[in-house]
């Protein structure tokens, strides 16, 4: 394996917590920093505070050894060779990014910083950003000669952050230097040139992938082009898929077969092609709204994009509206909703369409029981238990004695559950299905009313 570079990675979140683990695993003496100190707290402890495969057992295997938590980014800044900036940059009121946690990290290294060192941007960022960091070095009294800021973007998705991460499609090191090019170069080697996959003590079930990834080093405005136009494309064929099956309902077509069709042709490929409530989460939100500002800054026309974001939130209108259909009215109709998360096999329920379309429907009177498995404790914080919200211990106490069961979030176990089981507790035999999970021949064949996104409704 490589040689061990020292490296701090800057906020342990879902992608600097996942980040530090993995660098840990390639074989590097990593430096967690964060500014909640009760997060820090529990990460000593080896509690991961979100939930994330394989996170656990990386955690265990290095916390203590290669892989130290701390508040103190000054201490931090001082022992490393390179620091990744993995803080939030959540959207503004005007939609764009708000930089101020990446500002604020700039600065407080700045103060710190005392030899050589590589400042990389894992965040996602609109492009300038890394000019803004250097400048906010330089005005913090740090010698040109001291630093280089480095874009290297993360494309994990969370549910499978891990196996991602060590198993990328590609690596993307935006970098205006060659010394700081060949840091990266040296941290990603363990995956770019294989030791990784072929010393590797690999965690069972994790991944059998033993590709290469390829690192591609672009220029750093580039490389933070490259992560906000991933996001808008990915989240543009969400929308394409959503409107085509708004026509596939208007048709009686099935959105399956067109998809299936259209995902044929390798040059549309068959992924990011399923339609749904429409897509949510912590990235493709904001980020298209950045980007689209970033274009109206720049005096560039990406109308596009909100074209993109209209079809998004009228997926959410579609489905209430879907509902009601098939309830004649919804006040007072009691609801059992399954998945809360913005995306199966996650917690996370920022900008959740499911969190979303449950204010919806309590707006409209009706009353919810609430299954997820991973995402009730933090779906509590923002639509705490009362009379109009009940959360269940199990989708078949969330389905019993409802007018109409929905599904919100594809978690995989939604698939296995036990169909008659779930029609049997129901007031009536209704599910309506946000994620198109089930194959509606075989939801008839259990008696069900089966309503579901862009194809037939089967009675
Ligand atoms: P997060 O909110 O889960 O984590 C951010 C962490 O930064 C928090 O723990 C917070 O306490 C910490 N923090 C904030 N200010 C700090 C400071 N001054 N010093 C130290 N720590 C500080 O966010 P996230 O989901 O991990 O996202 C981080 C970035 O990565 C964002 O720009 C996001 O767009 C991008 N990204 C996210 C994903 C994803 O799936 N979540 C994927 C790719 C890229």
């Amino acid at each position: 394996m490589s040689s061990s570079i020292q490296i701090a990675v800057v906020g342990s979140g879902y992608v600097g917590l996942v980040a530090a683990v993995c660098f840990a695993e390639m074989g590097h003496q990593v430096i967690c920093v964060d500014n909640d100190e009760r997060k820090v707290t529990a990460l000593r402890a080896g509690e991961t505070l979100i939930h994330e495969e394989f996170l656990p057992e990386l955690l265990g295997r290095y916390r203590n050894e290669r892989i130290r938590f701390m508040t103190d980014l000054a201490e931090a800044t001082r022992e490393s060779d390179a620091i990744f900036i993995a803080v939030g940059t959540p959207q503004s009121e005007t939609g764009d990014a708000d930089l101020s946690y990446v500002e604020a990290v700039a600065c407080e290294i700045a103060r710190s910083l005392n030899k050589y060192t590589v400042i990389v941007e894992k965040s996602t960022v609109p492009v300038y950003t890394n000019e803004w960091i250097r400048r906010a070095m330089e005005r913090n009294g740090v010698p040109r000669n001291l630093f280089d800021v480095v874009s290297n973007p993360e494309f994990l998705r969370e549910g499978t952050a891990v196996a991602d991460f060590l198993h990328p499609d590609r690596i993307v090191v935006g970098a205006d230097s060659e010394r700081a090019a060949a840091i990266l170069g040296k941290i990603y080697a363990p995956l770019t040139e294989g030791s990784y996959y072929k010393t590797s003590d690999a965690i069972p079930g994790m991944c059998n992938e033993t590709a290469v990834p390829q690192l591609l080093f672009t220029s750093t405005k580039s490389a933070e082009i490259i992560k906000h136009a991933s996001n808008a494309f990915l989240a543009l064929k969400i929308s394409f898929i959503n409107a085509v099956s708004n026509l596939c309902e208007a048709t009686d077509a099935n959105v399956q077969q067109v998809a299936h069709g259209m995902g044929l042709d390798s040059r549309i490929g068959p992924k990011f092609l399923r339609p749904g409530i429409g897509y949510g989460g912590s990235c493709f939100p904001k980020d298209v709204a950045a980007f689209r500002s970033v274009a109206d800054q720049l005096g560039v026309d990406f109308s596009l994009l909100t074209e993109v974001e209209k079809i998004n939130a009228n997926q959410k209108v579609r489905f209430v509206r879907k509902v009601r259909a098939a309830l004649w009215t919804l006040r007072g109709k009691r609801l059992g909703v399954l998945g809360l998360a913005f995306k199966g096999e996650t917690d996370d329920i920022r900008d959740s369409p499911a969190i979303e379309l449950v204010e919806m429907l309590m707006a409209e009177g009706c009353s919810i029981v609430a299954f997820d498995p991973a995402a009730m404790e933090r779906a509590a914080q923002v639509i705490p238990s009362g009379p109009q919200m009940t959360y269940a211990k199990d989708a078949y106490e969330a389905a019993a004695d409802t007018d109409a069961l929905l599904i919100l979030t594809d978690w995989a176990e939604f698939k296995h559950l036990d169909l008659a089981r779930l029609n049997s507790s129901m007031r009536y035999s209704i599910l309506i299905d946000g994620r198109n999970m089930f194959d509606p021949a075989v939801m008839a064949s259990h008696n069900f009313t089966y309503v579901s996104v862009g194809r037939p409704t089967s009675y």
